[in-house]
């Protein structure tokens, strides 16, 4: 999912977005809340007609913003007093609010408010935020369900698994949200600085305990590679803002691994950005143009490699599907890794660096 923050996916418009393949986007609940509003969003017949976007939204519930973003806040059972970043305004969230601001936006897919933690996280403290998001999932699915509808007739509504680093904790976690009873379940609090192997360790007790014939999110990771490792273990979906934000800052993402279009190295290198990417920016232009663009401060080029980079991401995902389908996964992801690992120099994520 192309991440579309505050009702845009930066630089696409969603023209561009279905040439990129793009079938479901995400919003931010916190943001659009925040600004224009979601009563606003509301009386234009939600976000999709807002937005001019004819396919799927997914909306985050704003726990993680709420708690990384907003100033003086104070977490209790009840929900997250907070103050907007944007003018120091107090607000309330609660499960019953954030659900009520999703329905109102027309999400397709609601997320349950949680409470992710950073890493490192103490036992006590992970232990007491699972049991809370937790209970939370609980008294979403009861809004989700007794709520008034809103533009969207027939939205569903994920749970959110937390539990931080910690294997026997997230796994409880699992159970209760299970008992609860969601359409889908999204795997929360990890690629928040923790070592690589705690984050593949968590993905798998997740896969192996989250019901099978439902989908799962994984959230906010991450790199290519990162994908490729965690639909090897079970995971579905994803979002990151990393194809659009290193877009903008001239990193594009490649069959060969990256490019950083600035680098003087493609000062004359007249060869597409990508050779095999069919996308706009690779088949109409060079990377010489490309870093050319960069330097003089041209903003098409924060609009090509977006282009460039979700065409990228999303084609990835296809090819993924089409090697499930085909019973073809493992010659796939060796296939894969080998190419993208030769070209980046060496087996190590980047994934924390940023
Ligand atoms: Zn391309």
């Amino acid at each position: 999912m192309p991440v579309g923050t505050q009702g845009t996916v930066k630089t696409a418009a969603p023209k561009d977005l279905h040439e990129a393949g793009a079938e479901i986007i995400l919003g931010n609940a916190y943001h659009l809340y925040l600004r224009p509003g979601h009563t606003l969003i509301r009386q234009a017949g939600g976000l999709h007609q807002f937005m001019g976007w004819d396919r799927a939204i997914l909306t985050d519930s704003g726990g993680y913003q709420v708690l990384s973003l907003a100033d003086l806040r104070k977490v209790t059972d009840e929900g997250v007093t907070f103050q907007s970043h944007l003018d120091g305004s107090h607000h309330l969230f609660t499960p019953e609010k954030v659900v009520e601001i999703q329905v109102a936006l027309g999400a397709d897919i609601m997320m349950c408010f949680d409470e992710p933690l950073p890493y490192p996280a103490s036992r006590e403290d992970a232990s007491r935020a699972a049991r809370r998001t937790a209970d939370w999932a609980e008294r979403c699915h009861q809004a989700w369900k007794e709520g008034p509808p809103g533009p969207n007739p027939d939205p569903a509504l994920f749970g959110i698994v937390q539990g931080s680093t910690y294997p026997d904790l997230r796994k409880e976690n699992v159970r209760r949200l299970v008992e609860t009873d969601f359409p889908g379940y999204a795997v929360g609090g990890l690629a928040v600085g923790e070592p690589e192997s705690a984050t593949w360790e968590i993905v798998e007790v997740c896969a192996q305990e989250l019901p099978e014939e439902k989908p799962r999110y994984l959230m906010g990771v991450g790199y290519p590679e990162d994908l490729v490792e965690a639909v090897g273990r079970g995971m579905d979906m994803f979002d990151c803002v990393l194809p659009t934000r290193n877009g903008r800052t001239g990193t594009a993402f490649t069959s060969q691994g990256k490019v950083v279009v600035k680098n003087a190295a493609y000062a004359s290198d007249f060869t597409p950005l990508d050779p095999e990417c069919p996308c706009y920016a690779c088949t109409q232009f060079s990377r010489a143009y490309l870093r050319h663009l960069f330097n003089a401060g041209e903003i098409l080029a924060l609009r090509l490699l977006t282009l460039h980079n979700l065409h990228f991401y999303l084609g990835l995902m296809g090819r993924m599907r089409e090697a499930i389908q085909q019973g073809g996964w493992e010659a796939f992801k060796q296939g894969f890794l080998a190419q993208y690992r030769r070209a980046e120099g060496g087996p190590e994520s980047q994934r924390n660096q940023i």
